[in-house]
């Protein structure tokens, strides 16, 4: 793990702030990372879980909030990476004063911060914590947000599969296409619709068999174990539950010709993308693929319009054959081409900066 003091996993993470809140009445122990606001206001989910220790809360608010600001730079959007963590079990210590209470440590930020729902927070507590302050999103609609962003981070896998079919086999068809997906929550089950719409070949795998078996009767999938879902011979192999799912031991098994899918960090190392192509596996970089949700959240301070927000969505489709191409340019992997051009994007647009505005 990197640094022995808290600033140098600070510095290890990159981050430009980090903030700790402390409110003992509630119970509220919260850490708020800001990585970067090179492109604007920082935002990112607040995830409420019971971390081992605070060191590792503190580096994984720090890595999370790292990989916010690429999120946000590959995908266009005016905003920098943030994430925050509550710490403890979100079922012994949610409460209306704690999550009140971090609405108010968020709204001292004045907006360098704007948080949203993350694993362990929902919708509500969003709606709780709006109450405090202005700077949250994924709100309820009621509330003039933009809801669960889950069916906005669907559409943007099907848009990135549909380059991932473009790229591989011609044409962005989906038709006929056999995808296996793995975790069938709120954003797979969305995602299986979708593609039970385009005419695909669905095999669907969940730990929660009564998730799984629903989707299959719904779209008439088949149903395969969990472990084995990644040595499912298909097209696309579409991992939407768990990070990490493709490392030295996964990637030798896999049955598919691409992999793309919304979940989180799929990848265990870096080492893991030069594992995938030495396979010639093609791999959809999981924060562009998966980057629906925050597209949809980011056009809430414009005043939220579910159609520009989708249309803004179908982007990921050219972003995505743009990483291709990258990649193929500069003979590297789709991985390295992804962070590359969200590095530069935060480059180009930091010197437009520099110039003096009205
Ligand atoms: P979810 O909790 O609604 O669904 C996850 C599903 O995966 C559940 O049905 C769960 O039972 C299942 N699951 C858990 N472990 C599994 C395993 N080992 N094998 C197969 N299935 C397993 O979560 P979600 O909101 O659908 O998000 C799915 C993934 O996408 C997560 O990694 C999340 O971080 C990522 N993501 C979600 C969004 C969003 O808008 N919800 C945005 C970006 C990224």
């Amino acid at each position: 793990m990197p640094g022995d003091t808290v600033f140098e996993v600070v510095e290890a993470g990159g981050c430009e702030q980090v903030v700790f809140c402390n409110h003992p009445a509630s119970g509220l122990r919260a850490i708020i990372a800001i990585h970067s606001t090179a492109l604007g206001p920082a935002l990112g989910g607040t995830r409420f879980y019971p971390f081992a220790s605070e060191r590792e809360a503190l580096v994984d608010v720090c890595r999370l909030a790292r990989g916010m600001t690429y999120k946000h730079a590959a995908c266009g959007n005016d905003l920098g990476g943030g994430k925050a963590v509550i710490l403890g079990d979100p079922t012994a210590l949610r409460s209306e004063a704690l999550l009140r209470a971090y609405g108010r440590f968020v709204d001292g930020l004045a907006g360098r911060y704007l948080t949203a729902e993350d694993v362990g927070t929902t919708q509500a507590d969003m709606d709780l914590i709006r109450r405090e302050t202005p700077y949250v999103t994924g709100v309820s609609e009621s509330l003039g947000g933009s809801g669960d962003p889950s069916p906005a981070t669907a559409w943007g896998v099907m848009w990135a599969m549909r380059a991932v079919a473009e790229r591989l086999w011609g044409s962005s068809s989906l038709a006929g296409r056999h995808v296996c997906i793995s975790g069938v929550g709120k954003v797979g089950a969305a995602l299986a619709g979708h593609l039970a719409d385009e005419g695909a070949k669905l095999t669907v795998a969940d730990v929660d068999s009564g998730r799984a078996s629903l989707t299959a009767e719904r779209h008439g999938a088949l149903v395969v174990a969990p472990e084995a879902a990644h040595t499912v011979g298909c097209d696309i192999f579409s991992p939407c539950a768990l990070g990490a799912v493709l490392n030295r031991h996964s990637i030798p098994e896999l049955g598919c010709a691409a992999v793309c899918g919304s979940a989180n960090n799929q990848l265990d190392t870096e080492a893991d993308a030069v594992r995938l192509a030495e396979r010639r596996v093609l791999y959809a970089p999981d924060f562009v693929a998966n980057a629906g949700g925050v597209i949809n959240i980011a056009e809430e301070p414009h005043g939220y319009v579910r159609d520009r927000a989708y249309e803004r969505i179908t982007g990921i489709h050219a972003t995505l054959l743009d990483v291709f191409a990258r990649a193929d340019a500069e003979r590297t992997t789709p991985s390295d081409a992804a962070n590359r051009l969200a590095e530069d994007r935060i480059q180009a647009v930091s010197q437009v900066k520099l110039l003096r505005g009205r």
